[in-house]
């Protein structure tokens, strides 16, 4: 009997570093980043719908406003493009039940995504293998692929070429949530217009970051993150440079913009600074809400 159904949980990602390259001609950026997934996941269910043609997608869970549940969502297109590469005439229900903030520089929908090309592999029995995925994956967004596999790795191209780092020992996370969202187009639109052509150098791996993840040393990785968009974030959300503040007073080990941001990543230096922190974050009113995480977690991976 065909499996019927399957669950995969996809973690979301903070970007310990972003080094933004000049636009080049086709608009795109070439990047220099240090992906690492930490632990919000999405869980993403996919089963087949044989009284039904097609695919349809629901959102539940905690953070569903300005989800798209149509044939925009990027868990849609992951599986309309398996089945056109596959030649699958696919009918299935896509159920996202989100907790990964939307549009907050956390590579939620990437993730969904993601977790869709674990799902359809699964239930269709199409044996891809990671690189297979991985091809599907680069074409539904630069950060696609890490999202498959997770952990800590550098992204270069536009973040899409992927290779493991060397990382160890676990990292805490605070991070501060807005509730409006920041659109990656008009951050990296702003970082272009904040910065004269002649600054810009071709973007280069931080190796007193990569240093630091060798050593397991989170202050050192505190001290060493660092994010272009940052500054893009900020001119166009002046708020995050109060919340931003209110961290590092609090004792963050190092703070930055989530990848296009709204949302700010404290790195604390273990479980119980982590819970001070995001005590104090909410205390000081600052910050709508916060959660904390650790990493690096897994990419997509089948729950049931
Ligand atoms: P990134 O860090 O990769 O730039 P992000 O975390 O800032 O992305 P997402 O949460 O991926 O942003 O959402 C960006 C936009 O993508 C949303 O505003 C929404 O319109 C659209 N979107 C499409 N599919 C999804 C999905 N499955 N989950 C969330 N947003 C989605």
């Amino acid at each position: 009997m065909p499996v019927k159904s399957v669950t995969v949980r996809v973690p979301a990602k903070v970007n310990l570093q972003l080094s933004v390259g000049p636009r080049e001609s086709d608009g795109y950026h070439n990047l220099v980043t240090v992906f690492q997934a930490i632990s919000i996941f999405d869980e993403v269910t996919v089963s087949f719908t044989p009284a039904q043609s097609g695919v349809s997608i629901s959102i539940t869970g905690e953070q569903t406003h300005g989800v798209p549940a149509d044939a925009n969502n990027l868990a849609v297109k992951a599986v309309e493009l398996i089945a056109k590469e596959y030649d699958l005439n696919i009918d299935a229900h896509i159920e996202i039940k989100k907790a990964i903030p939307v549009a907050g520089g956390m590579a939620g929908g990437s993730a969904d995504a993601a977790a869709a090309i674990v799902a359809i592999d699964y239930l269709y029995s199409l044996g891809m293998t990671r690189e297979e995925m991985t091809e599907v994956a680069s074409q539904l967004g630069s950060d696609v692929p890490f999202m498959l596999s997770g952990g800590t790795a550098i992204g270069t191209g536009h973040g899409e070429q992927l290779t493991a780092a060397l990382s160890r020992g676990t990292y805490h996370w605070v991070l501060a949530l807005s509730t409006v969202g920041l659109s990656t187009p008009s951050v990296y639109a702003e970082c272009d217009r904040l910065r004269s052509e002649s600054e810009i150098a071709e973007p280069q791996t931080n190796e007193l970051l990569m240093q630091a993840l060798l050593a397991a040393d989170p202050k050192a990785v505190g001290a060493n993150l660092i994010n272009d968009l940052q500054a893009a974030a900020c001119s166009l959300r002046p708020a995050l440079r109060l919340v931003l503040d209110v961290g590092q007073e609090y004792g963050a080990l190092g703070a930055l913009v989530s990848g296009s941001g709204p949302t700010v990543a404290f790195l604390v230096s273990d479980e119980e600074a982590g819970l001070d922190l995001a005590v104090a974050l909410t205390a000081s009113g600052v910050v709508g809400s916060v959660a904390r995480a650790y990493g690096p977690v897994a990419g997509a991976k089948i729950l049931s």
